[in-house]
């Protein structure tokens, strides 16, 4: 039983210590740990201990009466928490701590710790209740809180220091780049532009930014067109791409720029912002030009004295003797043969010159269109001995075009079929009608071509990679096809796998009156 044993209480009758005793029993119910300390004995001794407070601690009584409560802190003594207990303590008055307590298996755990005075009719202190609620859980949630807390803020200052880094790294790319750039915001408002955009067009950053876009300089961006490209840019997310624009500008002269525009947008920072790169292409442009011309002049050039080696080695043939040697005779052959070849590269070369400059001539003339495909896979069976060309279908006996040129087409595709497919023999040429159109398709069973090559060979000197080296040719012809196609309102396109050939097809429209169906 528990009792208040020291002598300061007296009880006179039964009924106050059955009052007692209850008292005892309801401080033993409750939850919370509570103790007396005699504030008159030395240093402050625990004179009772509820039963929670028993558990809290995990100390048994008989541990706990007669110590300072210092014991439950054990070596964690430099709390702030045990200093102002013990001015409270020596102040006579209440005080409330959370401090670091251990079990007596040394458990940790948060003890929220009331403290207040008991004193007599003249104020002196007698005794300290002390009630003490284990608070670790709340404790711990608090701590985790702090540690998230403490997450967060490091990861907040690790990202802004990332965003900081990318954008120095940014500013540094746009600082660097060969390009002049213009940032415009949704209203086409200059936002900055970079140190290459102020030195190309010879203008102050004060007179650029925060202007129109289209007010900048004597108003060369203030093209209709132009400004109908951009503006689409952000509702539709298209780009402008490859835009040119010739124009006579302020402080550099004539000009020719190449505009590509695009959406940018910089997670957590901005977004609808328009990026315009913008490249000075005058000198590229007038170098193409020169070396277009030199092309045309140096074919020029060949041509002529070819065609009188050409007559002079056809003279040669005609005038044989009878009795020239084999070997002469072989000779003879053979510097025809090259003559004519060195003549058709020429002649692919001042096509494309031709072609470039806008010179190409077409004579439409009516003409049997299978009769003439039917004549030119002739020709070129003749002069093959390893591929064997099967014409099949027909398209139409009456066609109004160039004849010579949709030969030199036939032959481009079917010389083509020959020399990309040296390992097999055969090749298809299907001609037919698809609606108002003519079709012919050119099929071989060669190495075919990849899926990213196929736009390209249509475009002037492309050839494939891989197989420069292996195979003669200058990247001319099928430019030279497409454009004699396109003259004549059809399209060239080519279908292949690698390792499975290339069919190449074309289609040209017929003239309803001149087609032989009406
Ligand atoms: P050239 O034959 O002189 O290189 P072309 O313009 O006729 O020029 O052809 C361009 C490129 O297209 C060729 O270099 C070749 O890589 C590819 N090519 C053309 N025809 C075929 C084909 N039938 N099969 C595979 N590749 C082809």
């Amino acid at each position: 039983m528990h009792s208040l044993n020291n002598g300061k209480f007296s009880f006179s009758n039964d009924t106050v210590k059955q009052d007692l005793q209850i008292l005892i029993q309801a401080l033993d119910s409750s939850i919370s740990g509570i103790i007396l300390t005699d504030n008159q004995q030395p240093d402050n001794p625990i004179i009772y201990c509820n039963r929670a407070f028993e558990r809290i601690t995990g100390y048994q009584r008989q541990e706990i009466i007669g110590h300072n409560c210092r014991f439950l802190q054990k070596e964690d003594r430099n709390q702030k928490e045990r200093f102002m207990l013990s001015q409270a303590v020596k102040d006579g008055a209440e005080c409330v701590v959370e401090m670091r307590n251990y079990q007596k298996n040394g458990t940790l755990f948060w003890n929220e710790l009331y403290m207040s005075p008991i004193k007599d009719e003249h104020g002196n202190v007698l005794f300290f209740i002390g009630v003490q609620n284990d608070i670790t859980r709340r404790k711990k949630a608090e701590q985790e809180l702090l540690h998230q807390q403490d997450i967060m803020e490091s990861q907040i200052r690790e990202r802004t220091k990332s965003l900081k880094d990318s954008e120095d790294y940014l500013s540094s790319i746009v600082q660097t780049v060969r390009e002049s750039l213009v940032v415009l915001n949704p209203d086409f408002k200059v936002l900055s532009v970079n140190d290459h955009f102020l030195k190309t067009f010879k203008v102050s950053r004060e007179e650029t930014e925060g202007k129109l876009l289209y007010e900048l300089g004597n108003g060369q961006w203030d093209i209709p067109k132009l400004k109908e490209l951009l503006e689409n840019i952000l509702p539709t997310n298209n780009p402008v791409e490859e835009f040119e624009v010739e124009h006579d500008f302020p402080h550099i002269g004539k000009k020719l720029m190449l505009l590509n525009a695009h959406r940018i947008e910089l997670e957590g920072q901005y977004k609808d912002r328009i990026l315009i790169a913008i490249e000075d292409i005058t000198d590229r442009r007038e170098i193409e030009r020169r070396k277009d011309d030199f092309l045309s002049i140096a074919s020029h050039e060949l041509k002529t004295p070819l065609t009188t080696i050409k007559g002079y080695v056809q003279m040669m043939q005609r005038l044989l003797p009878a009795n020239a040697s084999d070997k002469y005779k072989d000779i003879l052959r053979k510097t025809g043969i090259y003559v004519e070849r060195l003549n058709n590269l020429i002649a692919e070369l001042l096509d494309m010159s031709r072609i470039q400059t806008g010179n190409i001539e077409l004579h439409k003339e009516t003409f049997d269109f299978d009769s003439a495909v039917k004549e030119a896979v002739e020709n070129i069976q003749s002069a093959t001995k390893t591929h064997q060309i099967n014409l099949q279908g027909s398209a139409t006996n009456s066609y109004t075009g160039d004849e010579s040129h949709i030969v030199q087409v036939i032959n481009n595709l079917l010389s083509n079929a020959i020399k990309y497919a040296p390992e097999s023999g055969e090749v298809l040429v299907y001609l037919s009608r698809v609606s108002n159109f003519l079709k012919v398709s050119v099929s071989d069973k060669g190495m075919g071509i990849k899926m990213e090559d196929q736009k390209k060979i249509f475009e002037r000197f492309y050839r494939v990679g891989e197989i420069q080296q292996r195979f003669p040719g200058m990247g001319i012809g099928l430019y030279v096809c497409d454009q004699i196609i396109k003259n004549h309102g059809g399209t060239l396109w080519v279908e292949s796998e690698p390792g499975r050939g290339a069919t190449f097809n074309f289609t040209l429209p017929l003239d309803e009156r001149t087609s032989d169906e009406q």
